[in-house]
């Protein structure tokens, strides 16, 4: 191994110029594995007037020393140039570790990154560890559906890239007198570019209903194609449920990624669960199978769901969802 890389990296996240969360649980994980490696804590950060009270807290809460680029085009997370910043910042100074959040952006920038300086990356990881004999870093993650914690490691690569999962580390504490370096840079203009315009933000409210939902109706790659999602839906309606998918369904774009019920998405437990067209994959099982009751639909009497469902109904969903939303709609107009 090169002796060039060392030292540890954080790559903290801002919002609004403000430090969030995150960056601090990562201080945590960071300050361990650096003690061990007897080894300086960095952070890099990326955005654009990033309140200097958050930098200097930053070092308050362990790290040694604060790389803060900027920009107006860094303000909001855009994978381009925030890549050809890490980028630079991996040239210049040869990190062995750099940790980041599995948050929407530690996961879309760190593969990017990874690829660029053929580096190893571990997504998601729950423990983090240096082996002692080599220095490597140890990266524990829940593996096959959950089933195995899976320890993995890159020992032929330099950066270790690991994505840590938010919630799953205490914030490190601020301790007061603490002193260390801090970099705010303007951003060189050749990182800036990129071929993708932030135009707006539009919150996405349905996201807050779904893991709250009593009922869910839940559509998967049976249905088909984009345009059925209206007939989920209207069973939804029918019932006063929310509306998830499989990953299969929101991968194709059918539904947006707030709908995503499993293992890489939301974990819920609702009073009644129905699958329409859905197998019932390990990664979907993960996410749902706490759920009271389980009515699952398939024209597949060996299908996998049936194994977890209390109701099973074996047959074409075309044919069952508008028979049951017809007598959904009769039961309520007989109910009135
Ligand atoms: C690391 C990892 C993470 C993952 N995370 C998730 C996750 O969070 N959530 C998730 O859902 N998946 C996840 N997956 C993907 C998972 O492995 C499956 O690919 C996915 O769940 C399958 O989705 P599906 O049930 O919609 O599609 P399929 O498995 O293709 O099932 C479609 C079902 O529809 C039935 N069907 C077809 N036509 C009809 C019809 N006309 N009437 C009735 N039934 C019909 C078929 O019999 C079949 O059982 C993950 C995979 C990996 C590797």
């Amino acid at each position: 191994m090169s002796m060039q890389h060392t030292g540890v990296w954080i790559l903290a996240e801002q919002k609004a110029g403000r430090i969030q969360r995150i960056s601090h649980e990562l201080i945590t994980r960071g300050l361990e594995l650096a003690g061990k490696r007897n080894v300086p804590l960095s952070a890099m950060v990326f955005g654009y007037g990033i309140e200097q009270a958050d930098i200097d807290d930053l070092i308050a809460r362990g790290v040694d020393r604060v790389v803060a680029v900027e920009a107006p085009e860094l303000a909001h997370f855009l994978v381009e140039p925030y890549a050809a910043c890490m980028t630079s910042i991996i040239e210049q100074y040869r990190p062995e570790i750099i940790l980041a959040g599995a948050t929407s952006l530690g996961r879309t920038l760190m593969p990017y990154v990874a690829i660029r300086v053929f580096a190893g990356l571990t997504a998601d990881c729950t423990g983090l560890d240096i082996e002692p004999d080599t220095g490597n870093l140890l990266q524990t993650r829940p593996a096959i559906g959950g089933n195995i914690l899976a320890t993995i490691k890159t020992p032929n690569h330099r950066p270790q890239m690991a994505t840590v999962r938010p919630h799953s580390t205490p914030v490190a504490q601020p301790q007061s007198g603490r002193k260390g370096e801090i970099l705010r840079l303007a951003a060189p203009q050749a990182t800036l570019k990129g071929r993708v315009i932030r135009k707006d933000f539009v919150a996405d409210t349905s996201e807050h209903t779904l893991q709250d939902a009593e009922i869910v109706v839940v559509a998967g790659r049976g249905i088909k194609k984009a345009e059925n999602v209206a007939l989920v839906q209207e069973l939804a309606n029918a019932l006063g449920a929310a509306l998830g998918g499989t990953r299969d369904v929101v991968d194709r774009g059918w539904l947006s990624y707030p709908h995503q019920i499993g293992l890489s998405g939301k974990t819920i437990s609702p009073k009644l669960y129905i699958g329409v067209g859905v197998s019932g994959s390990i990664q979907h099982l993960a996410g749902m199978q706490t759920a009271k009751t389980i009515v699952a639909i398939n024209k597949d009497p060996d299908a996998q769901i049936f194994r977890v469902a209390d109701y099973g109904i074996v047959g074409d969903l075309f044919e069952v969802v508008p028979a049951l939303i017809k007598k959904l709609k009769t039961g309520q107009t007989h109910g009135k």
